[in-house]
């Protein structure tokens, strides 16, 4: 595998890394240092022209949409909270799948207060999900640990990301309900994706296969 033009992916550490690795592989891309380890923001690779950079999840689509990275991987939940269609989302690597649900103290469902209060960092995904179906809220944004809030009386219910369930049970709250199924995406500037055509095109078949093939097993 070789690429033509430098191509620059941008990826946030921990699941995504390592659930992306073995696909980059697949691809012919593989990364020189190990950021779990390594303090470096841009990792070189094995190919010349290729680059990674190591950033915040939430950074992800912002990098590409500018044209800092060429390329990136980014969840669904990530991409759902970026406004605008700023990227293209060729797509889906079916990797980091989790489900953005609805969840609260048991018995917390139909709460009787006409505006609910909802802890979150997903702001505009819940101010959504509330307005489809009709009802007030008070979005509180918070960075982390929603499970925290509805316990000490921040909030109604919250909004988060759930894989097992486990983190939810462990502090005695319950799922209602799904609002999104999660996974994360491949996405690709625009400009790039005309200007470096043949190179994408190359990367985004070999993604599309490693993806088939894992889902084979
Ligand atoms: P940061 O650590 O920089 O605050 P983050 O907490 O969003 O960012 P991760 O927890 O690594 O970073 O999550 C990165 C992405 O992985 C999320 O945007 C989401 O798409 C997915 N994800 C998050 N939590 C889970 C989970 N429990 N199971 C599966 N995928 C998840
Ligand atoms: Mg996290």
């Amino acid at each position: 595998m070789h690429y033509d033009t430098p191509l620059t992916i941008a990826l946030s550490k921990g699941r995504i890394y390592r659930q992306t690795l073995p696909l980059l592989a697949q691809a012919g891309i593989e990364p020189a240092d190990d950021p779990e380890t390594s303090r470096k923001l841009i990792l070189d690779t094995n190919l010349p022209g290729v680059k990674l950079v190591v950033i915040r999840a939430a950074d992800v689509p912002t990098y590409v949409e500018y044209g800092a990275a060429d390329l990136g991987v980014a969840g669904r939940d990530v991409l759902m909270e970026h406004p605008g269609d700023g990227l293209y989302e060729p797509l889906d690597l079916r990797i980091a799948r989790c489900r953005m649900m609805v969840a609260g103290l048991p018995g917390s469902e139909h709460p009787r207060d006409t505006r609910l209060r909802i802890a979150t960092k997903y702001v505009r995904s819940a101010r959504r999900h509330f307005a489809r179906k009709g009802r007030q809220v008070e979005i509180i944004k918070l960075y982390g640990s929603m499970e925290l809030a509805p316990i000490v009386g921040l909030a109604d219910l919250i909004v988060d990301l759930v894989e097992s369930g486990g983190t939810l049970r462990a502090n005695g709250l319950v799922a209602f309900e799904t609002i999104a199924e999660i996974s994360s995406r491949l996405v690709v500037n625009k400009a790039s994706w005309k200007m470096k055509h043949p190179d994408i095109m190359r990367m985004l078949d070999a993604l599309r296969g490693a993806v088939a093939r894992n889902e084979e097993d």
